[in-house]
């Protein structure tokens, strides 16, 4: 038998993994047997790869009342408030953190957004 490996990184199977549980546990608890999507919000600076975690959902749901579902994924900025200018900024680049202050290129930057893994919302049927 040839043997099938799950390529996506352990971080985003244990996060599907983790949203399906909860998914199908509270819509379980509700009375209800199928789930037709789920949407998680992800900021940007949350460390996960959106496309790793939507392979992970396509491999984890089956099985499961979760099985037809869809994954919409909103990715969140990451957003903040430079130290220096004052000034606010948001960036959908994964890695902007690492970047300075796109105003006045200070590396003092207050970060108050992007950090998010949330689901937000489960529709049943
Ligand atoms: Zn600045």
């Amino acid at each position: 038998m040839p043997r099938c490996w799950i390529t996506a990184p352990m971080h985003e199977l244990s996060i599907a993994q983790s949203v399906i549980d909860l998914a199908v546990k509270n819509c379980t608890a509700s009375g209800h047997t199928a789930i037709e999507k789920i949407t998680l919000s992800i900021g940007s600076a949350s460390g996960v790869m959106p496309e790793a975690l939507a392979f992970a959902f396509e491999v984890i749901k089956k099985d499961t009342i979760a099985g037809n579902a869809a994954l919409c994924i909103n990715n969140v900025p990451i957003s903040g408030v430079c130290c220096e200018c004052k000034k606010e900024f948001a960036s959908y680049d994964r890695y902007f953190y690492i970047f300075n202050c796109p105003h006045c290129n200070s590396a003092a930057l207050s970060l108050t957004g992007g950090f998010e893994l949330d689901m937000v919302d489960i529709e049943v049927e």
